[in-house]
C-alpha cells in the first residue's frame, strides 16, 4: 500500500475511534508540505499515562500533530488510552515493551521488546507501527537490525529539552526550546510529566507565532527505511531561529 493510501487509511481510521469514544472529530489531516513551509516534530515518549489525554486535548485545540512512542507493557495494561491518541490523528511509534537499554539484551529479549509492542498497539489501534524508538536512544548494529526484521525504522531526536530533569524547573525546558528548534526538528518529550504538558500548552503559540506547522515524524521525514536510524542523541549548536512572543 502506498504512503497515501495509508494515510488515507489511517485517517479514516482515527475518525472512527476518535466517533467511537465520542471525542470530537480527529484533526483534519491536510498535507503539509515541510519542503515549503516550516515544520517541527514534536515526539512523546513513555506513556500512555495520566496526562496523556489532557495533552491530546491541548494539540487538538491548536490543531497540532505529533508522533508519541509508546511502551508496550502501558499499552498492555492501557488499550483504550492508546486508541485516544491514534483516534486524536496521532502518529503511534514503538518504544518498546518494558524500556530496557536494548544494546544490553540477547537477541531473543530485543526481538520480543519490539514486537510485543507492535502486536500491542496494532491490536487496539488496527495500526501496526512503522518507527521505534529505543529506552534512551541506545542503539547498536543488533537492535537496528532486528528493527529492520520488523519493519521499524528508529527515530532518536535532534532537540531534547531534558523536560524529565526540568521536572521542577521547566523554565530550563523551554529555554532549551526556544534555543534548539529549527526547520524539521524532531523534539523528544514526555507526556509521562504533568509539567511538560504545561510547557507545551506554553509554547504551542510561539512556534504558531513563528509560522510553524505541528506534524507527525512521517509527515515530516516521509517514510523512513526499516532499520534505519535518524538523528541523535545530543543538542547541537543553538539553532536561535525562533522569536519569543510577549506573555
Ligand atoms: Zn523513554
Amino acid at each position: 500500500m502506498g504512503a497515501w493510501a495509508r494515510r488515507i487509511r489511517n485517517g479514516l481510521l482515527a475518525a472512527a475511534v476518535g466517533a467511537a469514544v465520542g471525542s470530537a472529530p480527529a484533526a483534519t489531516a491536510q498535507p503539509v508540505d515541510c519542503a515549503a513551509v516550516k515544520c517541527v516534530a514534536l515526539t512523546f515518549d513513555d506513556g500512555p499515562g495520566p496526562y496523556t489525554d489532557r495533552l491530546l486535548q491541548i494539540l487538538r485545540e491548536h490543531h497540532a500533530r505529533a508522533t508519541f512512542f509508546l511502551i508496550g507493557d502501558k499499552v498492555a495494561a492501557d488499550p483504550a488510552a492508546a486508541a485516544r491518541i491514534a483516534g486524536a490523528g496521532m502518529e503511534i511509534g514503538n518504544h518498546t515493551w518494558s524500556h530496557p537499554d536494548m544494546t544490553t539484551l540477547p537477541p531473543q529479549e530485543i526481538a520480543a521488546q519490539f514486537a510485543g509492542t507492535s502486536d500491542a498497539i496494532e491490536a487496539t489501534t488496527g495500526q501496526r507501527p512503522t518507527l521505534a524508538r529505543t529506552g534512551g536512544g541506545t542503539i547498536d548494529d543488533a537492535v537496528l537490525a532486528e528493527a529492520q526484521r520488523q519493519g521499524l525504522a528508529v527515530i532518536n531526536w535532534d532537540v531534547v529539552p531534558f523536560d524529565w530533569i526540568n521536572d521542577a524547573d521547566v523554565s530550563a525546558t523551554r529555554e532549551v526550546l526556544m534555543r534548539q528548534i529549527r526547520p524539521n526538528s524532531v523534539v523528544l518529550l514526555h507526556d509521562t510529566f504533568a509539567t511538560t504538558v504545561d510547557v507545551v500548552a506554553e509554547f504551542l503559540p510561539v512556534l504558531e507565532a513563528n509560522g510553524y506547522h505541528l506534524v507527525t515524524v512521517t509527515e515530516m521525514l516521509g517514510p523512513r527505511p526499516p532499520g534505519s536510524l535518524y538523528g541523535g542523541r545530543d543538542n547541537g549548536p543553538p539553532a536561535d531561529e525562533l522569536v519569543d512572543t510577549p506573555g
